[in-house]
């Protein structure tokens, strides 16, 4: 088994580290020869192992996989997984070796997912402590350097694989960190990661927001710290023991000034306009940070045009279009709760006078219908921005169907000389076939068309692989 292979590479001088309160082999295992047993990959046993006391958890993968990982990708699949020492819980720490027994990389190992490692570090053995981690969030704060000017208080600071942290986004709203975890492997290491975050970035609070797919395990907190945490200082004058128990979706892990306003939305800004964000129960992390070069390029096209916003949610490409010019803007939603929203935005940036200024109004619809049927209505600027329209594989080509569909009835909304912007954010449909569903909308309107431009991911949204990326948009002038 491991533990004698650890011993014996012990005893040849290899070198120890200690991860997480775990010893693992950091240098050349070729002299080690673990002789790892194939090990059907199991369900985790209920109740939580207590990682003090196992081997740590090392995986091989199928050839294929193995060079992925070596390329880069971050993910190991569990079909890839070829030979495991044992059984794992969520979120410690797996090493993986290639088939000549040296390391290959480690990651976060999950038990319950299909992505059953989460690479944090792939190449040369490395150590994944406390200096470790401060200085991978260190790196995801310097790439965002020099982007914003104080006038923008909102924008993401680390976006999950793409910063090297899978799984996991941290948004700044002002003074506010949201913290959202899309995988449970990321339970156990809550409470050093948040201890980290309040060192590093001092902010005045931080929420906490899980991804749907993890709650209900939430709800039943169930997931107590194992020995592989991160060993990090634990927050002043709180008892962590009774803490990572209750901590669930919309909660606020710390905040420095308790006050009677802690349920209320944040406000903050995007390039000098106000927003307010529902950190604690909206959608995402309270507000759509990744359209904002979209909305930028909206205000510039909006001058004296009347503009609809399909899918407006609280009016983010609203607010800009009017602080652009527009004569007027009306949002189409099918939700009260984001008209009601994008209400109060409006109401918080009368000091634009071009705000002030703008016709605006609201339809609450579904504007799949809306703008397939009925109203003569025409406008000179369209935005559509829908939902994920491919949650999965499976909805990819309804979804291509569904965009150009969406397409082709907007542009018979769009007076002479209108523009529209068609944005898509499914993982599944890819740049190519959006844009292509999108052109061919245009080319069937029997109207002539000018491609202005495409866009994609914003800089501090950006992707480092395929699979991380999903926003597109295009830009189309109809004559
Ligand atoms: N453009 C927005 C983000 C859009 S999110 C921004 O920049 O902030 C998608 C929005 O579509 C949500 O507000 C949701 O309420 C709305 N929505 C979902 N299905 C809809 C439908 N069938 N008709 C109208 N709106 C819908």
């Amino acid at each position: 088994m491991i533990a004698t292979a650890v011993e014996r590479a012990a005893r040849s001088k290899q070198r120890l580290a200690r991860v997480g309160g775990v010893s693992i082999l950091t240098s050349d295992m070729s002299n080690a020869k673990p002789h790892l047993k194939p090990h059907p990959i199991q369900k985790r046993e209920s109740g939580s192992s207590s990682g003090a006391s196992l081997a740590r958890l090392r995986l091989r993968l199928s050839a294929t996989a193995e060079s992925i990982i070596r390329g880069g990708h971050p993910w190991v699949f569990a079909d890839s997984v070829r030979e495991q020492n044992r059984a794992g819980t969520a979120g410690e720490l797996a090493v993986i070796y290639d088939r000549n027994d040296k390391f290959l990389a480690v990651g976060l190992y999950d038990p319950d997912s299909p992505i059953r490692v989460r690479v944090l570090h792939a190449g040369k053995p490395q150590t994944i402590d406390l200096a470790w981690w401060a200085a991978r969030l260190d790196a995801a704060v310097r790439r965002r350097d020099g982007l914003f000017d104080e006038r923008t208080t909102g924008y993401r600071l680390i976006n999950g694989e793409s910063d090297g942290w899978p799984g996991l986004v941290l948004d700044r709203y002002g003074t506010t960190l949201v913290l959202k975890i899309y995988t449970a492997a990321w339970r156990p290491r809550l409470e050093e990661i948040v201890a980290l975050v309040r060192e590093r970035l001092k902010p005045e609070r931080i929420v906490l927001r899980m991804s749907r797919n993890i709650q209900p395990a939430g709800a039943r907190n169930e997931f107590p710290a194992h020995a592989g945490s991160l060993p990090m200082g634990k927050g002043e004058g709180e008892s962590s023991s009774v803490r990572k128990q209750l901590w669930t979706d919309g909660e606020i892990v710390f905040q420095q000034r308790p006050g009677p306003e802690a349920g209320a939305p944040v406000v903050f800004h995007e390039t000098g306009i106000r927003f307010e964000a529902d950190v604690l129960r909206g959608q995402k992390t309270g507000f759509f940070l990744d359209q904002r070069e979209n909305r930028r390029l909206v205000e510039s096209l909006a001058r004296g045009r009347a503009v609809l916003n399909a899918f407006s949610f609280s009016g983010g490409f609203s607010l800009y279009a009017a602080r652009g010019g527009a004569k007027s803007v009306t949002d189409l939603d099918i939700s009260k709760h984001a008209l009601e929203s994008a209400w109060r935005n409006f109401a918080l940036n009368q000091s634009y006078e071009a705000v002030a200024r703008c016709r605006y109004e609201s339809i609450q619809a579904d504007a799949f219908a809306w703008l397939a049927g009925n109203s003569g209505r025409r406008f000179d600027l369209i935005v559509l921005d829908p939902p994920s329209l491919a949650k999965r594989e499976t909805e990819r080509a309804g979804a291509i169907r569904a965009y150009g569909k969406l397409a082709e009835d907007g542009i018979r909304h769009l007076g002479r000389g209108g523009v529209l912007v068609a944005c898509s954010c499914s993982a599944h449909v890819s740049a190519e076939e959006f844009f292509g569903a999108v052109r061919q909308a245009a080319r069937s309107s029997g109207r002539k068309f000018e491609e202005s431009q495409t866009t994609r991911h914003a800089p501090d949204h950006h992707a480092t692989f395929a699979e991380a990326e999903y926003l597109k948009g295009v830009y189309l002038r109809v004559e």
